[in-house]
């Protein structure tokens, strides 16, 4: 939707009417999804980006003008069948990302909102940097990137001829392509934009520069997050996409995900977001099964109060959700992000 019909929208009150309606028909909690919190240079992927400025405006707003509570305060409100008195927010945040610790924290802290962390342990142990990073980072790079010689995986070779392609492409366009290659590799086989990013990264070390923010916090860092006031819930362990996976499998990253939190924070998390926001009906199963309470995805829209808590609905923040047309932090993008979900 164009930017100026968002700004009348919300100048004329329709916004405000939008969210009445919506909470007149129970719809009355809006969980936001955030990753990364970025600052001018960082690279990484831009979809899951907001920047420091942004988030900081974003957060004064909802602050000054909504409900926040904790994801367990939903889930209690939840289990008991009960409605918020007004529409509320949970901010939640997935995959570890390092930058949070250090940007988000301190502004979250001065406003006391509650947060909650989705992390995939395996990822906290490695110290790592996310393929997708690496990928995105790799093949947009001003400096033509250079490509492996020799790719000895069948699996890999209908992308690897994609590739040139992709490069020829001007700027622009070809942070686009790159942005889709992305997508459409999250939901390939297990491991397929692992061992891309691993064979890029092999060809070109010099290319992921100083920028590349090491994307997951330390266990070290996920202890000071918890301890300052963030609830720590389970984005399993490998952030593999579960649909991918077989049922064993997924019990396996369900369990070993809350037994690495357990032993290093010494809490039994049982709130849990899926990797890519992908499930099912078996997977959900699994996820109560193995002592979860909720399971959040990415499908968009306002939870109601007698909600499928395994099917937690999110509306997802970067950017380009918060600002206008110029570039720049504007109330009324952000309220119908927020808001205007039917
Ligand atoms: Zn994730």
């Amino acid at each position: 939707m164009k930017h100026q019909l968002k700004v009348v929208i919300y100048y004329s009150g329709l916004a405000y009417l939008i969210r009445l309606v919506n909470s007149l028909r129970g719809r009355r909690v809006t969980i936001l999804t955030f990753h990364r919190i970025a600052k001018a240079g960082d690279s990484g992927l831009p979809t899951i980006s907001v920047t420091y400025d942004n988030f900081q405006k974003l957060a004064a707003f909802v602050a000054r003008h909504y409900e926040i509570i904790s994801m367990t305060q939903y889930l209690e409100l939840a289990k008991a069948g009960a409605r918020p008195a007004r529409h509320t927010l949970v901010l939640t945040f997935d995959d570890g990302c390092r930058e949070v610790l250090e940007h988000g924290l301190p502004i979250l802290e001065a406003l006391g909102l509650p947060a909650v962390m989705f992390i995939p342990t395996g990822t906290i142990s490695n110290g790592g940097v996310f393929w997708w990073d690496t990928v995105f980072t790799i093949l947009s790079s001003a400096r033509r990137p250079l490509l492996p010689t020799q790719v000895d995986d069948s699996s890999l070779s209908e992308t690897m001829q994609r590739i040139p392609g992709i490069l020829a492409l001007p700027m622009r366009e070809r942070k686009n392509a790159v942005i889709n290659l992305v997508e459409e590799l999250q939901n390939a086989p297990p491991n397929v934009g692992d061992r891309l990013g691993q064979l890029l990264l092999e060809a070109n070390p010099n290319l992921m520069n100083r920028r590349v923010p090491r994307s997951a916090l330390s266990w070290a860092e996920v202890t000071e997050l918890a301890r300052r006031g963030f609830e720590i819930g389970s984005h399993t362990v490998t952030h593999r996409f579960l649909h991918r996976l077989s049922t064993e499998e997924v019990r396996r990253e369900l369990e070993m995900s809350r037994q690495d939190i357990e032993q290093h924070l010494g809490i039994k998390t049982d709130i849990f977001s899926y990797p890519g926001g992908k499930y099912n009906p078996d997977i959900a199963a699994v996820v109560a099964e193995t002592g979860h309470v909720c399971g959040c995805t990415t499908d968009d829209g306002i939870n109601s109060s007698d909600e499928d808590v395994f099917r937690l609905k999110r509306v997802n923040i970067w950017d380009e959700k918060v600002v206008d047309a110029r570039g720049r932090f504007s109330k009324a993008a952000t309220a119908w992000s927020l808001f205007a979900k039917w």
